[in-house]
């Protein structure tokens, strides 16, 4: 990597002077000379000095069909020669109504209605509230629970921070958090019910059905990440989970809230991670992926029965009081509408699962490493799990920051990934060409070798 401009020294003294980063210990930052971006073209992205990184992790689970793509681009310009900003408090606006078209169109047909916002955890946190207020204007304000599983990781406000359960992120907190109940999640290399698939009949649902049994009364919703968790480190779950998730939802009369916020969008092979298992949720939160990358925006969409439930005179107060400042922004709906005619155009669910075949080719190999301990993969989300003792499937000690390690090794040799802790993400955008898929498997494999080898 060549480290010459003066600039970039600049902007990095005035970075490590200012800025706060997002999940960063700034200890670490402040010690590390960070990769300043500038631009970037498709799948690369560009520093201050010209060095190119393939972005493994589609800068942090959001880019879709590369970086710089004409058509969305363009219509970005479009749609700013128009307005950049209107607000749908009190006003419509033609991209809100277009895009909200366009997702009813794909998304389960039992969801007919969509509020917008502007990331992830809104999207979640307007499910939460929406599900509570249903019940309380049904005559049921004692359903004010949720059910979340081991490894939630929902955003990091307080409503879904109190759904989540990755002990980093929530622990602190946790006195300032409603509380909620934890099922097991489907984590199968770490079984919670130290069973094997599919003999076990996924009994870790168990646990479910007897806290769904006990309390349904006091239960508004059951708040799932469907098909593979990815914050806890790309669990994936085995067929039938969330089906079976779903039926148990259904049975004890309590909401199924899906969190696609990173799923959603084709990740794991399915345009929805719903549609994987014909499941139809009460609710699907959506961001990340939406706009294909380029803008903060989010939807959350329900059922036609819980909008019916806010209906009703002004005086009543059955409406939902909430809404962020810059909810179904323009420009954002702009890229989301050009996002998805991009779908159609490219046909990029069919591109993703050919891409998975070969990445789980690739991948193969892999596990004859040392410290390889488990490989989970859905679609083009996978997560390399590191271990110390493959048999014993112990664990690095914190402090040895081997994932953090490994991925800062790949960043010299030029691929952007990130760890979650000692767990390799490999997020690629839509548009990864095989060669690069190559290289960033190639890059991966080294990287953990020549790290754990010391
Ligand atoms: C990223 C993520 C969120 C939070 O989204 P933000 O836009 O970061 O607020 C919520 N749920 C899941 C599953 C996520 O991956």
């Amino acid at each position: 990597m060549k480290r010459v401009n003066a600039r970039t020294k600049r902007l990095i003294e005035a970075d490590k002077a200012n800025i706060w980063h997002p999940f960063t210990a700034m200890s670490e930052w402040q010690a590390s000379t960070p990769i300043v971006i500038e631009r970037a073209e498709g799948n690369y992205i560009i520093d201050t000095d010209g060095n190119r990184f393939l972005d493994a992790t589609s800068s942090l689970w959001v880019t879709v069909h590369g970086h710089r793509v004409r058509e969305i681009d363009n219509a970005l310009k479009s749609q700013l020669g128009k307005v950049a900003h209107s607000t749908l408090l009190g006003l419509g606006s033609v991209p809100s109504i277009e895009l909200a078209e366009r997702l009813m169109e794909i998304t389960p047909k039992n969801l007919t209605r969509l509020f917008y916002s502007d990331n992830g955890s809104t999207a979640v946190e307007v499910a939460l509230k929406i599900s509570y207020q249903y019940w309380y204007q049904s005559g049921a304000p004692e359903k004010k629970r949720f059910v979340s599983f081991t490894g939630a990781y929902h955003g990091d406000t307080f409503g879904s921070m109190s759904v989540g359960e990755v002990g980093a992120f929530v622990n602190k907190y946790r006195p300032l958090l409603f509380k909620s109940l934890y099922a097991p999640y489907a984590y199968c290399y770490r079984c919670p019910v130290k069973k094997s698939y599919p003999s076990c009949k996924i009994a870790c649902l168990d646990k479910l059905e007897e806290i769904l049994k006990k309390k349904n009364r006091e239960i508004a919703a059951v708040v799932i990440e469907p098909l593979v968790q990815g914050a806890a480190g790309m669990i994936t779950a085995p067929k039938g989970f969330l089906k079976g998730v779903a039926r148990l939802a259904n049975k004890y009369d309590v909401h199924l809230i899906a969190d696609e916020v990173a799923v959603g969008f084709g990740r794991t092979g399915e345009m929805f991670a719903c549609d994987a298992e014909k499941v139809r949720p009460d609710f699907l939160c959506l961001a990340k992926g939406l706009t294909g990358g380029y803008m903060p925006l989010a939807a959350t969409l329900t059922t036609e029965k819980i909008y019916k439930k806010f209906l009703g005179k002004y005086e009543d107060f059955n409406a939902f009081f909430h809404g962020h400042t810059y909810t179904g922004n323009p420009l954002g709906c702009a890229a989301a509408i050009a996002n998805l005619d991009l779908f159609e155009k490219k046909k990029t669910i069919e591109r993703v699962k050919e891409s998975a075949i070969l990445m789980a080719t690739l991948l193969a190999p892999l596990t004859e490493l040392t410290h390889v301990g488990d490989i989970r993969q859905r679609g083009l989300m996978v997560g390399i799990e590191l271990v110390k003792n493959k048999k014993s499937k112990s664990r690095f000690a914190t402090k040895e920051r081997v994932g953090y390690r490994v991925s800062m090794d790949t960043r010299n040799h030029g691929i952007i990934t990130r760890s979650i802790g000692d767990t390799m993400i490999i997020m690629p955008p839509f548009s990864i060409k095989k060669s690069e898929l190559k290289h960033i498997i190639r890059t991966v494999h080294d990287s953990i070798k020549r790290i754990t080898k010391k």
